[in-house]
């Protein structure tokens, strides 16, 4: 049976790459799915042919799309109300938009522009902040699930073996803010786990690896299959957003294919 079923998820960045698979795996397994990303295209050529809210109603699914930028307060909070007026409760939330400007340029940290550092801190970290104070206020407020579990949230965060000062950084609070939120919620009955991918294809992915990274090195740092692909992640997000994770919380779990063995 749908592992999700009579679960609301919110999922940020969906209209691309792991966003998209897991807004897609969410529907499948019966979840009401609220996508949110700037636009409702997606990056990637591949991708652009039907929006992920669109292909999921396609397929039987149930979904909105709500514009949002992630690092805007009003719009973060604008989007956890949306969602809960469409259905009624908010039990998952997934932060996944995130973006990694630096893989496009030398970037250690003496080469870094300020406004590099402002930007990647503002969409990757202030961004989990701002979903989580909004789906938190909303979790604790209503009747918790059948399970007797209030919320799930679920950061991506990143094994870091991504190019980059600041991405670094802000995937490292990421994953501090995920083990935190688990102490503080754990008596609310909320989990908070992080899922770190590898290498996965997608827009990002082609960013960083055109820049400097050939494929015999990729295969040789994955060494079960060489780099990922969204559904690999979407797979795993199920799992923790599911009555499968019932004693998992404050996990930073690497799905990368044996990236960090
Ligand atoms: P992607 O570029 O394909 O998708 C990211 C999505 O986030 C895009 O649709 C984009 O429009 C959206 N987004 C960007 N800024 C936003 C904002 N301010 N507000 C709302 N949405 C915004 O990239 P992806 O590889 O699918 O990345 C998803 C997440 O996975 C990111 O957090 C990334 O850091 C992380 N990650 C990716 C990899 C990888 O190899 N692809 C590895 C580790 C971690």
């Amino acid at each position: 049976s749908p592992r999700l079923q009579h679960k609301v998820a919110i999922v940020t960045g969906s209209s691309s790459g792991l966003g998209r698979a897991i807004a897609v795996r969410y529907a499948k397994e019966g979840a009401k799915v609220v996508c949110a990303d700037l636009t409702p295209t997606a990056r990637s050529e591949e991708e652009a042919d039907i929006t992920t809210h669109e292909l999921i109603l396609r397929n039987g699914g149930s979904a909105i799309f709500v514009p949002t930028d992630v690092g805007n307060a009003t719009q973060v909070e604008n989007l956890v109300t949306v969602a809960v007026q469409a259905y009624g409760r908010l039990d998952i939330l997934v932060n996944n938009a995130g973006i990694s400007i630096e893989a496009r340029a030398p970037a250690v940290l003496h080469l870094t522009d300020e406004s590099t550092w402002d930007t990647t801190m503002r969409v990757n970290v202030k961004s989990v902040f701002l979903g989580c104070k909004y789906a938190l206020a909303q979790m604790l407020a209503q009747e918790p699930h059948s399970s007797g579990d209030r919320g799930w949230i679920i950061n991506i965060s990143s094994i870091m073996g991504m190019i980059g000062a600041s991405y670094c950084a802000s995937k490292g609070a990421v994953s501090q803010l995920t083990r935190q939120m688990a102490l503080d919620y754990a008596p609310h009955k909320i989990h908070s786990n992080a899922i770190c991918p590898g290498y996965t294809q997608t827009a990002i992915f082609k960013e960083t690896t055109s820049y400097c990274t050939p494929w015999d090195d990729l295969n040789r740092r994955h060494p079960l299959k060489g780099p990922g692909f969204p559904d690999d992640i979407a797979k795993m997000a199920v799992v923790l957003a599911s009555d499968d994770a019932s004693w998992v919380t404050g996990v930073c779990l690497p799905v990368d294919g044996g990236y960090t063995a």
